[in-house]
């Protein structure tokens, strides 16, 4: 449905400003299930896809989007973490240290969060869009945010990381869940 023509002002515009962004897959979508290919190839079509990825992190509130988060089979993920967007291709942890608690929330899971440990301090190594080498040195959130994204290209989602008992008990509430209607009233917030 389109909006009808209002009385009164000439000014008005008819429709939003047209901002490409991709529809987020929810838990259920088996693309989330799937390790995703290596990139093998840097071109204008990949910094296209990881443009539309920056407007559908931030549409979404989200601190990190992997390109399986929108049907898209590729290694690479987005993230901003407050200085801006950032992507990284063919992304792989080389160093992971300590542990660290965390109330863990996902974009394709709104609605839920989960307290998941992993390791605190993570090295990732990686590819920039002009097939740059780039290390990072993630602590804490951004840490979190690496581990959580590199998951998603491997298949993984936050809740394979529950004890077996906690995920028995999500997989119940997440299978009765409509997470359309849920991503829509969710705030957001820091969600990967
Ligand atoms: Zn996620």
């Amino acid at each position: 449905m389109t909006p009808g023509p209002r009385r009164g002002s000439s000014t008005t515009r008819w429709y939003p400003e047209s901002v490409a962004t991709f529809a987020i897959r929810f838990f259920g979508d088996p693309v989330l299930k799937q390790r995703a290919r290596e990139v093998a190839e840097l071109n204008g079509e990949l910094a296209r896809l990881v443009g539309t990825m920056y407007e559908t992190m931030e549409d979404a509130q989200g601190v990190g989007l992997a390109a399986p988060q929108v049907g898209v089979q590729k290694r690479l993920f987005t993230y901003d973490v407050g200085d801006g967007p950032e992507v990284i291709v063919n992304p792989e942890i080389v160093e992971a240290s300590g542990e660290w608690v965390y109330d863990e929330g996902c974009l394709s899971v709104p609605g839920f969060h989960f307290e998941i440990v992993r390791p605190k301090l993570v090295t990732m190594r990686g590819l920039d869009l002009d097939g740059n080498e780039v290390v990072v040195e993630g602590d804490e959130l951004l840490g979190r945010l690496i581990q959580h994204e590199i998951d998603h290209l491997d298949g993984v989602l936050l809740i394979d990381r529950l004890d077996p008992d906690a995920r028995k008990a999500a997989m119940r509430d997440l299978r009765r869940t409509d997470f359309q209607a849920l991503a829509a009233e969710d705030g957001g917030g820091r969600r990967l």
